[in-house]
């Protein structure tokens, strides 16, 4: 550990490392990294850094962990759980990936491409669309969040229930190890079965095992053809229905399944004003078919909700005829969260839960949360094909707010008791981070407990690698 008056000369080594206009040390430059992008947490840091190569964030490593300075991965900053925010201490080292941006290589005949860890996701889908392939991960934050941050919080989005999560897209990964080792394990091989694989745990790992510094990810042939439709059921059980109906006509072609609950859409139409409104309906759902264009999926697409329209499965739906009308229906859907963000904090909970179990959840919730929180509003929306809510609580003016979010403890044991009842998960995408700490060790067993904190102990001895995420500072 440093002392009182070392701060500087440690500041001076990391400016020898990564050049002085790349450590940030103005108060002014440093806010926007210190808060998250809800403003739900704002810690210190002594500095930021700005690594340009795997081998600068080895040196920076290196010299946080001779001068006992906890370190803090950051990408984009659009996590959702206070897992890239330092804590009030001062004493950490936030260090940024954004220099990191080159797409390293494309293997069109391997489907794989090797980027690094601090490419924007909206480049490296740009740079795999240029070469007509596709990679799939897509979320609405795609054009700030960062690979890196992507890989860390083992991301989901929108068509997970074609293509996996993260995890599933991952090759290989090159990582910073916590004692400042170079874990190289950039292969694009399929199959690799030699020992432990670090690559997993990596993933999800929200920084607390080392930086990412590159990855080589799967690519997949770019759709040729795309179909998407807004379809208004009756209930959350309908839509579960109608999703099954689904998954069994069009099995891989169905790429996308979301579910928007009335007072989602509502919101999106109070600060989205532009958008052109949907039909109107008790619940709404977006779904969105992809093909090689040969298998005349519009018009089979077309058929199959007309049947169900009949069948009574639908209220209504339309199937988008031009591009920009399909952009407008996924915005419908993508500015959910700006729009809460707009009514101001609401107590978010990212859930996973068998999916035939999500109506009953929804049903079984309100009167749980009306019987203590009277006025309590609620928005659900999300991934229903992978049985992923996004279920997110507020009251409607501030003052009222203020106060339920004084009880915020007692509305997540409320939320996620039900869950675990229902065998889900706290964290389907967003992670745990600061914000659902405490609740990990209220849900994992003992012996999960034990092994993850093995895990940790045994590659960050010291507690220097993105302390107080997903567990206690030790
Ligand atoms: P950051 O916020 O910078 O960091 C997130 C975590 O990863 C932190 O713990 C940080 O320490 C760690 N980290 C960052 N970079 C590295 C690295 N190189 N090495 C090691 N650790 C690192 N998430 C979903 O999964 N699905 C969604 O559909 C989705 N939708 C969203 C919509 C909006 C509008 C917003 C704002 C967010 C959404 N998110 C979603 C959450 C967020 O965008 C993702 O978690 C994203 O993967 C975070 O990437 P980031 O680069 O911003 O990471
Ligand atoms: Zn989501």
């Amino acid at each position: 550990m440093y002392s009182a008056s070392e701060p500087t000369a440690f500041l001076t080594r990391l400016a020898a490392i990564v050049g002085a206009s790349h450590l940030i040390t103005d108060p002014a430059d440093l806010a926007p990294c210190l808060t998250d992008w809800r403003g739900r947490y704002t810690g210190r840091a002594l500095a930021a850094a700005r690594p340009g190569s795997a081998a600068e964030v080895q040196a920076i490593v290196r010299e946080c962990l001779a001068a006992g300075v906890a370190m803090v991965p950051q990408g984009g900053n659009t996590g959702l759980v206070g897992g890239a925010t330092p804590d009030v201490g001062g004493r950490a080292l936030v260090i940024q990936l954004a220099r990191m941006n080159r797409v390293r290589s494309i293997d069109r005949v391997n489907h794989a491409l090797v980027v690094e860890a601090g490419c924007a996701l909206a480049q490296i889908q740009s740079a795999a669309e240029a070469v007509g392939r596709l990679f799939p991960l897509s979320l609405a934050a795609e054009g700030s969040c960062q690979i890196g941050g992507n890989l860390a919080t083992n991301a989901g989005g929108v068509q997970v229930l074609r293509y996996g999560t993260m995890r599933d897209l991952t090759l290989g990964l090159e990582a910073v190890l916590p004692n400042g080792e170079l874990w190289s394990g950039l292969t694009a091989l399929r199959k690799n079965n030699t020992g432990y694989d670090l690559r997993h745990l990596l993933i999800g790992a929200e920084g607390t095992l080392g930086i990412i510094t590159a990855a080589a990810l799967k690519l997949f042939p770019l759709p040729a053809e795309t179909v998407t439709g807004w379809l208004g059921v009756a209930s959350p059980a309908a839509a579960i229905d109608l999703l099954s109906k689904t998954r069994m006509g069009f099995d891989a072609q169905l790429t996308a399944f979301e579910l928007i609950c009335p007072l989602s859409l509502q919101l999106v139409r109070r600060h989205f004003p532009h958008l052109p409104p949907p039909p109107s309906a008790p619940w709404h759902v977006l779904c969105e078919f992809s093909g090689s264009g040969e298998d005349n999926l519009r018009h089979k697409a077309e058929n199959f909700l007309t049947a169900r329209l009949r069948d009574g499965a639908i209220s209504d739906g339309i199937l988008a005829q031009t591009n920009a009308q399909r952009k407008n229906l996924w915005a419908l859907r993508e500015n959910i969260s700006e729009a809460q963000k707009k009514e101001g904090i609401s107590i978010k909970h990212d859930i996973a839960l068998p999916t035939s179990r999500v109506a009953e959840f929804l049903e079984r919730v309100e009167p749980l949360l009306t019987a203590r929180f009277p006025d309590i509003r609620h928005v659900a929306f999300g991934h229903l094909g992978d049985g992923n809510l996004h279920f997110n609580v507020s009251m409607q003016n501030s003052a009222a707010n203020a106060r339920l979010l004084a009880r915020e403890h007692e509305v997540n044991e409320i939320v996620y008791d039900l869950v675990h009842t229902l065998e889900g998960s706290i964290s389907a995408e967003h992670g745990i981070g600061q914000l659902k700490r405490e609740f990990l060790t209220r849900y994992k067993t003992p012996a999960q407990l034990a092994a993850m904190r093995a895990i940790k102990h045994a590659l960050d001895p010291a507690g220097l690698m993105n302390p107080g995420k997903i567990f206690e500072a030790f």
